[in-house]
């Protein structure tokens, strides 16, 4: 399918690879099977241990606090995937006083075998499926958004400097091989970032245009409607060059190239980029906090001592999950979390109240 519209047509983007592997109709890897725990390809935070939910849990009801505990609040999370971290994370809300009755809650997802976990999880809530953001326009009521490991899904576009000029990097066919290959059309220099203009020659520079729109568009809502977001993800603070394009198959990196439709294939996020796509729709985005530092600020320690001493039997295998989660060497700082809110929201831990990095 990818060769035909190679063959057709010519060389094909990045971001037209990614969203052909990943979303086609049919043939796309997020259009099928579960992709996720230990027998799928990856696990994820969630997965991995039921604290992350929780605390995530805590964080919703902290902020609908700081929002001033509006009667009414739409709840959304992007790319659920199994519903582990809203199942974990509704039991936390559920025990709030008058939290429960102001949710209505919103998942974005479009795989349909995801749906069908989702469901198993969080049907007691009632909650809409839906397939993008703008079908709650009809509603003003504030809004709070979880996006865990999904930014980095959004295909992207790779751009590489040769010979002092940028060109986009196209996938075409070359021997009867998908291939990697240069635009012929070079870039114009003023249209990239101050922060990459005088990478070597070789550099790669990665853009998440779509990343960003989506960014935009939340932003915009927020700023309307009052709220926040909250977005977890692999990724860096500042814009730099870097191919990060990956994919992960059975649990190990596999060529991107390689089985369109059968790896997950990401990239890093870039948060600076993507922190820039809110504030220009007027929202504020807070500093940066790695994961290990907004989960030790929720109480992931604490959580994981009372655990324990309810489940002697289960002490390793929760301090284990608990390193991975925050371990400098595991996930505790390669995923980092962006928050973003209307003007004037600040909800803990980035209220400014922990003490600098
Ligand atoms: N948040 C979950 C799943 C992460 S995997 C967890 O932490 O375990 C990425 C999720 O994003 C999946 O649920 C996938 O189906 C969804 N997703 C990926 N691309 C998407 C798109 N373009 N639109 C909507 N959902 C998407």
């Amino acid at each position: 399918m990818i060769e035909t519209q190679i063959r057709a047509a010519g060389p094909i983007s990045l971001s037209t690879y990614m969203r052909l592997c990943l979303t086609h109709p049919t043939l796309g890897y997020y259009k099928n099977a579960d992709p996720l725990g230990a027998s799928g390809d990856f696990i994820t935070a969630p997965e991995i241990s039921q604290i992350f939910g929780e605390l995530i849990g805590l964080w919703i009801a902290g902020t609908w606090q700081a929002l001033g505990n509006p009667p009414a609040i739409d709840l959304v999370e992007l790319g659920p995937g199994r519903g582990t971290l809203m199942e974990d994370a509704m039991r936390v809300i559920s025990q709030v006083p008058g939290l429960p009755a102001a949710i209505r809650l919103n998942l974005v997802e479009t795989n349909a075998a995801l749906i069908r976990e989702q469901q198993k999880r969080v049907l007691q809530y009632q909650p809409r499926w839906i397939t993008e953001l703008s079908h709650l326009d009809d509603s003003t009521a504030p809004l709070i958004i979880i996006a865990n490991e999904f930014f980095d899904a959004l295909p992207i576009k790779q751009f590489q400097k040769a010979k002092g000029v940028w060109h986009e990097r196209l996938i075409g066919i070359r021997d009867d091989q998908r291939s990697w290959g240069l635009s012929p059309t070079p870039l114009p220099a003023e249209t990239l970032p101050e922060a990459i203009r005088d990478a070597e020659d070789g550099a790669v520079w990665e853009t998440a245009f779509i990343a960003q729109e989506v960014m935009g568009g939340i932003a915009e809502r927020i700023v309307k409607r009052r709220g926040a977001l909250l977005a977890i993800d692999y990724g860096y603070e500042k814009t730099q060059t870097g191919d990060t394009f990956q994919a992960i198959e059975k649990h190990g990196f596999a060529d991107p190239l390689a089985h369109p439709g059968k790896a997950d294939l990401t990239a890093h996020v870039d948060f600076e980029a993507l922190g820039s796509a809110a504030t220009r729709k007027g929202a504020s985005a807070h500093p940066l906090q790695t994961q290990a530092r907004f989960l030790s600020a929720l109480g992931i320690s604490q959580r994981t001592e009372s655990l324990s001493k309810a489940n002697p039997g289960m002490v390793e295998t929760l301090d284990a999950a608990t390193s991975r989660l925050i371990g400098t060497d595991q996930m505790g700082t390669l995923f980092k979390c962006l928050c973003v809110t209307s003007p004037g929201l600040k909800p803990y831990p980035f209220d400014g109240s922990l003490p600098e990095a």
